[in-house]
């Protein structure tokens, strides 16, 4: 696969730092005015990776206890990978002293960039500003709270290496409660393998791998961060899973509860429909249109038919009314698809965008 990170690094990760505090943040104001300071000269200055193999991607929200040990296991981890990485942690608007604890080490490592997001956005929209500004071939996705092992991110690798294009974690011996997490979580898991048609056991470990070119086609939006297998899927990824250690959260609590079920339900709603209609939204709303409509139509011949040729009074029957609903049913729905394929439209050719994507051509004449 062609592809050149380099050239698509996006600038901004220096100038997201160069936001600096604001008054009106309600953040912890820190002695450096800007954070373009310069590192200090004492600290021995690691050396800078030009073109990381991977981009660590980290949301972050309000788990200052937990910022010393995971910059800790990540240096560590790093080192331990041997190859040049970057890690970018997005605070998604703490509002504890993250923010501060954070800036500090983006200011002494230059290996680690701070994005700080305005307002508490979700963990989606975190991952989402992650990815925008990692400049790795693969990115790494993984929790702040100390849960996931970065130590295993050479077990993902391994995988990608392999030739995989993402590579989720499994967390076997998952440390969480069981009735309110890891049940709901396990069915969460079945249903969503069956739906997407890409079988994996947990959907919801944050420790994951993707290729970076893979995911740049992925577009994320309301919670959809655990689906990105599937999503990733959709647009030609490859996926595969690999268990990974899980550890129980020491600090802090966790940021969703029981509530999250229904919300990934209704996810993979959307989810399904776009990967299989989202070009052709005429045939799922056609369809169950024309089959409403066709029966309340029977309905309504069976009526008609019993009213004139028998004489049978039709006027109070709920059958009329059931036939009458099902037609107007089927009429809307219909028009829903059409409205469908009008928006489907709007959104491709307002944006210039295929309804493929291309993987590489081969010719020996000239490129198209
Ligand atoms: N997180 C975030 N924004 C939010 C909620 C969570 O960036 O609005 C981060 C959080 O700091 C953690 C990760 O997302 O690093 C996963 O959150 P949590 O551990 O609470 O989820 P759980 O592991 O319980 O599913
Ligand atoms: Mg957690």
């Amino acid at each position: 696969m062609i592809h050149d990170p380099v050239a698509e690094a996006p600038e901004s990760a220096a100038e997201s730092l160069s936001t600096g505090p604001r008054a009106d943040d309600g953040a912890p104001i820190s002695s450096a005015p800007n954070a373009r300071v310069q590192p200090d000269a004492q600290l021995p200055q690691p050396v800078y990776p030009e073109h990381p193999r991977i981009s660590i991607v980290i949301p972050l929200y309000n788990e200052e206890e937990s910022i010393p040990a995971l910059y800790d296991g990540l240096v560590a981890a790093i080192a331990n990978y041997g190859q040049p990485a970057e890690v970018l942690i997005v605070d998604d608007g703490s509002k504890d002293r993250s923010f501060e604890l954070l800036r500090a080490l983006a200011l002494k490592d230059p290996r680690f960039t701070i994005l700080r997001l305005r307002r508490n956005s979700g963990q989606t929209a975190a991952f989402s500003c992650g990815f925008d500004h990692a400049r790795g071939d693969v990115v790494i996705t993984m929790d702040a709270d100390l849960q996931n092992d970065p130590m295993d991110i050479p077990l993902l690798m391994a995988k990608i290496d392999e030739g995989y294009d993402i590579v989720s974690g499994w967390r076997l011996n998952r440390q969480d409660r069981y009735l309110d997490r890891k049940l709901p979580s396990m069915m969460a898991n079945r249903l969503i393998s069956n739906v997407t048609d890409v079988r994996l056991h947990d959907y919801g470990c944050s420790l994951k791998a993707y290729r970076r070119d893979v995911l740049q086609h992925v577009h994320l939006y309301g919670e959809l961060h655990r689906f990105i297998p599937a999503l990733a899927s959709q647009v030609g990824g490859t996926v595969t899973e690999v268990p990974v250690n899980h550890r129980a959260r020491q600090f802090g609590s966790s940021k969703y509860g029981i509530s999250r079920t229904v919300r990934v339900m209704l996810d993979l709603i959307t989810v399904w429909f776009l990967g299989s209609y989202q070009t052709r939204p005429i045939h799922v709303f056609g369809l169950l249109g024309m089959l409403s409509a066709a029966m309340g139509t029977l309905i309504g011949l069976y009526l008609t038919f019993i009213k004139i040729f028998l004489g049978v009074p039709i006027g109070g029957r709920p059958m009329l009314l059931l036939a009458v609903l099902l037609v107007v049913i089927g009429v809307q729905l219909i028009t829903m698809g059409l409205l469908g394929e009008m928006v489907t439209r709007t959104y491709y050719e307002s944006q210039n965008k295929p309804i493929y994507i291309l993987r590489e051509s081969v010719t020996l004449g000239a490129p198209a």
